[in-house]
Parts: structure tokens; sequence; C-alpha cells
């Protein structure tokens, strides 16, 4: 699909002033610099914008700099990141820190290939930090833009089978000077006004070059993938407590929240009770328990999967845990919980125990 030069520059131009007049005012667009931009994208990356507000802030203020960053404990900063999800983004920004720090650098450089070989950047990563930073001529594609690209040139096909098509249509269009800028008004303009479901054309700045808008074709484009089916898991948690502390295990250093801690817990085999459950996941611990009651049960979900999780206590009663398939496992007080890293569900199930302790 070619462009001509009048429409490459009326949609640069367009968007561009608009961006000027309409974009929100966020903590990382003021104050601007490679090493803020860089903790922005990688929270942003699958985590909505008003989420992400709260936590760049604290970030930045306890981490100012990448060398701050790269000397930081990755426990506080995986602390820090907590309910963010997707934390193997926090464990690559740590190691990208040191790196970079190691190699005598002070902040992101202007420099492609040195960024690209970095844990954590992807193509849109590169290009997205070192656009918005150094306003190098680099595209970028997420789902915000390939929608409003799709719309725009009117491809119907599904964003996932026309990846390169993409690519290069986010190239053509840059503008000579303001790309970062640019890159980042093809993302405002998806996200609040290229809407997947409700699309404001009447406001929107390129509407007279919109394909879909012409077709009246805006709710067909771009054509949605089928989402995978969801699974219902049930699972056990086990809070065991050995006088007034509780046993907390650590995640090994690959999978999912790898290196976070959490309270064991286990999926039920088919036909198990949660009690039996609770004990076959006490005996794998190498450890003997009595008093087994329940205590709460959460529901969330993970990626596809619904997990019901009943979460038990039981009083331990012999035996040093065995730290099987984790990294570390730790007797834990109460108000010592907070300086653990937990995943959002475990982090319910923590306040709800500092709740009962605080009521005894
Ligand atoms: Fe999206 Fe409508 Fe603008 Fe086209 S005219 S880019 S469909 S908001």
């Amino acid at each position: 699909m070619t462009i001509s030069l009048f429409q490459r520059q009326s949609i640069s131009r367009r968007l561009l002033a608009w961006f000027r007049r309409n974009a929100r005012l966020l903590p990382w667009r003021s104050d601007r610099n490679a090493y803020r931009v860089w903790i922005s994208e990688v929270m942003l990356q699958q985590t909505q914008v008003v989420t992400v507000i709260p936590y760049f802030a604290r970030f930045v203020r306890r981490f100012p700099t990448l060398a701050k960053l790269a000397q930081a404990d990755e426990q506080e900063v995986l602390r820090l990141w907590e309910g963010l999800g997707y934390y193997r983004r926090a464990r690559a920004l740590c190691r990208a820190a040191q790196l970079l720090h190691e190699a005598g650098y002070r902040t992101i450089p202007n420099d492609p290939d040195v960024v690209a070989a970095l844990p954590g950047f992807g193509r849109y990563t590169v290009n997205a930090v070192l656009s918005q930073a150094y306003d190098r001529p680099l595209p970028i594609l997420e789902a915000n833009s390939q929608r409003v690209l799709c719309r725009l040139f009117g491809i119907s096909r599904s964003p996932g089978a026309v990846q390169k098509q993409l690519w290069q249509l986010a190239a053509d269009l840059l503008p000579q000077k303001s790309v970062g800028d640019f890159n980042q008004a093809l993302m405002e303009l998806g996200a609040l006004v290229c809407t997947p479901a409700q699309p404001q054309c009447d406001r929107c700045p390129v509407r007279s070059h919109c394909q879909a808008k012409q077709q009246n074709r805006q709710h067909e484009i771009p054509l949605r993938a089928r989402s995978a089916s969801t699974v219902a898991v049930e699972e056990v948690a086990v809070v065991i407590r050995k006088r007034d502390r509780l046993l907390l295990v650590q995640r090994p250093d690959e999978g999912r929240w790898a290196g976070m801690w959490e309270f064991p817990h286990h999926p039920l085999e088919a036909p198990e009770s949660h009690e039996s459950a609770a004990y076959r996941l006490v005996a794998v611990l190498g450890l003997v328990c009595a008093g087994l009651s329940e205590l709460m049960t959460i529901r969330h979900s993970v990626t596809r999967f619904r997990i019901t999780m009943t979460c038990m206590q039981a009083a331990h009663k012999r035996g040093r845990p065995r730290a099987k398939g984790y990294r570390a496992a730790a007797w834990v007080g109460a108000d010592d919980l907070h300086n653990y890293p937990l995943s959002t569900p475990q982090r319910r199930l923590a306040s709800r125990l500092i709740e009962l302790d605080r009521d005894h």
C-alpha cells in the first residue's frame, strides 16, 4: 500500500496539532528524560494509564536515576511493582539497569543496537523510548496505534496477520521532526477517540483520510481475534502457623511470579476434597500440621484461567519446610508481611491475616 506525500504530511500534521491540544497531562510527559520514558513505557505495557500513574510516581521517587535502579534490591523493586502484574518486566528492568550501569551509561543511550540487546526491550520498547527521548525516526505499533492504522487504511484483516504491513505504514507516516510526539499522538488517538467499541469520528482529526469512516465500517475494523475460552481451576492455599509466624515460600527464578513470595498453594486433583489437597500440600512441604480450618475464598483470573483459591490455615506440629520447587522458605511475622512482594490474590490473603492478627 502506498501513501501519497500529501496524505502522509496531512495525517502527521493533523495528528500532531491534535495531540498538542488534547494530550493528557501525565507524569511521564513532564520532566521527560530517557530514563523516565523507559520506566513509563515498561509500566504501560498491558496496563492502563490510570493504573500506572501512582506506580510511576512512587517508582521514580524511590529510584530517580538509572544508577539508583542499578543498585536496587530486586525484592524492593518487585514490592513497588506489586499489583501491576507481569512481574517479569520489573526483573528485566533491574537487569537492564545493572548492565547499562556496568557499561558506564548514566541513562538509556541514544543507540538502538545497544538498547535492543538489553533484557525486556522488544521492537516496540526500543522504538517508543528512543523516539520519545531522542526524536529518533523509529515507528511504534501497539494495540491502539494498530487499530487506528487498520481503520485509517481500511485494512479488514486481523492486525496479527498484517503486522509487517502495519509496521511499514507506521514508518511511512513518521514526520521529519517531533517523531516521539507523533508516535504518542497515534496511541493517544486510539486511547481517547478511535476507541475499540465507540470511535468518535466527529472529533477525529484525520477523519477526512479515514477509509473505515468513508465506508461506514468503523465497527467491523479491525477484525477481532476470537478470545480463547476460559478454564476454571480450583486451588487450595495453606497458611501454616508456627507460634506467631507464618510460612512463606519464594517462587523460582523462572516462570510466572518469578522471585515473588507466596503462601503455599496448588491445584486440586479431582475428585479430591479441599482438606485432602491441603494435607497433600503440607506433606509435599515435609511438614506435619494439625487443626486445619477454612479462612476465606479468593477468586481471580490469570490469562484465561479463572481460579478459585480456597485458603485454609493449620498449626505446625513438626518438620522443617522443604522448599522443593521453590527458591526459599521463611517463617514471617504478620507485621513483616508488607516487606515481601506478593501477587495480588496473595496480598489479599496476607491482608486478611494481618486483620486477624490485629483482632487477637
Ligand atoms: Fe478512527 Fe473514526 Fe478517526 Fe477513522 S475517523 S481513525 S474510525 S475515529
